[in-house]
């Protein structure tokens, strides 16, 4: 199953995801791509691959991303390899709600869950705590937030980020009752 975990920048799709993948060993992250520097703790190849925009758009040329967007004034993409590699096992994409979308029209059964915080403030709070983003970045964030949340209806779940243990725990359970679901639809 393909499972996509979108919401707003600084919402912890990281986190609540690193959570999931702690737990349940069937679960695996695709890395995908970005022209974004690397964070200080970030590493390339386990958090995301670090590229050039010449050998991102190589990429593209070649058609080896599923889909790629334009997000905060970087680009981002999802290599068709890191969604295969779900054959065996569940795959979680952290992607935009574009990629979403296209994941969706690619891949019709893949399940869509939509991350909310608690509040605009809430989450300005989480990006500022986080401290990754200068004030002009985190700014540019926040203001898309509004327009990432207005396409949460397009999701299969949206699940409220309040506490992390309670959210993980609720994703946690969604993905169980899907992967039955899943199965009866097959039998
Ligand atoms: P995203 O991947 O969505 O951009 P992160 O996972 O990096 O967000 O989380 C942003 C910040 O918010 C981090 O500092 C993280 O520790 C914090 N955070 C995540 N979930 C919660 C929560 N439920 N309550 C408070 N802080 C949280
Ligand atoms: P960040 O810079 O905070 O790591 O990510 C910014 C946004 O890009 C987040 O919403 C994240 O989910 C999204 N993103 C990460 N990888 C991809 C991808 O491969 N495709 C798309 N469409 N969005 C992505």
């Amino acid at each position: 199953m393909i499972i996509v975990i979108s919401g707003p920048s600084g919402v912890g799709k990281g986190t609540v995801v690193a959570e999931l993948l702690k737990k349940d060993a069937a679960l695996v992250r695709a890395i995908t791509c970005t022209t974004r520097q690397p964070r200080k703790d970030e590493k390339d190849g386990r958090d995301y691959y670090f590229l050039s925009e010449e050998k991102f758009f190589d990429l593209v040329k070649k058609k080896k991303l599923a889909e790629f967007a334009f997000v905060h004034g970087n680009y981002y993409g999802t290599p068709i390899e890191s969604i295969l590699q779900g054959k065996d096992k569940d795959v979680v994409l952290q992607i935009d709600t574009q990629g979403a979308k296209r994941i969706k029209s690619l891949f019709p059964e893949a399940l869509l869950i939509f991350l909310l915080p608690p509040s605009i403030d809430a989450l300005a709070k989480r990006l500022l705590k986080r401290g990754t983003e200068t004030e002009e970045e985190r700014e540019k964030r926040l203001e898309r937030a509004n327009k990432e949340i207005q396409e949460r209806m397009f999701y299969d779940y949206i699940v409220l980020n309040d506490d992390l243990h309670r959210a993980s725990e609720e994703i946690e359970k969604i993905i169980q009752y899907e992967r039955v679901l899943r199965k009866k639809k097959t039998r």
